[in-house]
């Protein structure tokens, strides 16, 4: 009877050199080396989707893993593509204490790949920081929301300022299952449609949509990636974070289940009805399908709050 070799089922199925992960989900065993080339085929395969050879394309640096993984995987693209041009996008909230150190991090890795960088900074452009705004709000503010409304502006006003076709951002495979069940449970299904398509607003994708966290940290620490790991001050409020704990766990013990909620969320996605007729937002003619879109809502609350806390 033929009794398949141990040592042979545990090689790299590439190319039956020394394994170094397993990856659970899809049973492959693989080495260092190609560990590394799955990744960044799916890297490519996504940028291949959206982007041509000459993009000019902006890439969301925070500093942390994600973002930085990105920007290393992407920019060994140019090989293929050399006449694209990467800029890097960085937004400074105003968390002080730890977005200077990860703008840091960022500027470090940017410049080692020679890609430049534009920042945006809440403070010159929303006139308020996101510390600022957050003690102002008090018990009604939740940081992660605003500062996710704020963010995805800011990325908006710097695509445009810098006048790239797209922008390519760090979510993994966890963040995506984690937004999804968030969204439900909060009851905000239609979030789940988040890639509604604004006109005049720059295109985003996810090129590591499809890779887990634990590999994304896998791959920073083989390519001696030097990013920003202390956590947000504000992250430890979050909601995300316990159902991060949940979907960890859910993962550990059944694999997969991660991409199982990923393609559940796309089959709802599909049955979810167009969102209403988008129109102008009255105070800064910004595309929504609200009378005042988000940003001016929240901003505006602000400035109230601070003239009252002025005043008295
Ligand atoms: Fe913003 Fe929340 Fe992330 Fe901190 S953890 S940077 S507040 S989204
Ligand atoms: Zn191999
Ligand atoms: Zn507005």
């Amino acid at each position: 009877m033929h009794r398949e070799d141990p040592e042979k089922k545990m090689r790299c199925i590439y190319c039956g050199g020394k394994p170094f992960y397993h990856r659970r989900y899809s049973g492959e065993t693989l080495c260092r080396r190609h560990f590394i080339e799955t990744i960044d085929k799916r890297v490519y395969r996504e940028a291949r989707k959206h982007l041509k050879e000459d993009s000019r394309v902006g890439l969301a640096v925070s500093g942390g893993k994600d973002s930085l993984v990105l920007a290393y995987s992407v920019n060994k693209l140019k090989k293929r593509f050399p006449d694209m041009e990467l800029i890097g996008l960085i937004v400074d909230e105003g968390i002080s204490g730890y977005r200077e150190r990860a703008i840091k991090k960022a500027d470090k890795a940017l410049s080692h790949l020679s890609v430049i960088y534009h920042v945006f900074n809440f403070r010159d452009h929303f006139s308020t920081t996101l510390d600022e705004a957050i003690r102002l709000l008090g018990k009604d503010a939740m940081p992660c929301s605003l500062c996710g409304v704020l963010r995805r502006r800011a990325i908006s006003i710097l695509a445009e300022e810098t006048e790239v076709e797209a922008v390519l951002t760090g979510h993994n495979a966890d963040d995506m299952a984690q937004t999804i069940i968030l969204n439900i449970v909060q009851g905000n299904v239609r979030n789940l449609a988040q890639e509604i398509e604004f006109p005049g607003v720059v295109k985003r994708f996810k090129p590591l949509k499809e890779v887990l966290e634990k590999e994304v940290v896998l791959y920073g620490l083989m390519s001696g990636i030097d990013y920003y790991s202390d956590p947000c001050p504000y992250s430890g409020f979050a909601l995300r974070n316990d159902i991060r704990n949940f979907l960890l766990a859910l993962e550990t013990n059944h694999s997969g289940v991660t991409y199982s909620i990923i393609r559940s969320a796309e089959k709802i996605i599909e049955g979810i009805s167009p969102p209403p007729k988008i129109g102008r937002c009255m105070r800064c003619s910004y595309p929504t399908t609200r009378e005042l879109c988000k940003v001016c809502e929240v901003l505006r609350k602000v400035e109230e709050l601070k003239q009252t806390s002025e005043r008295g």
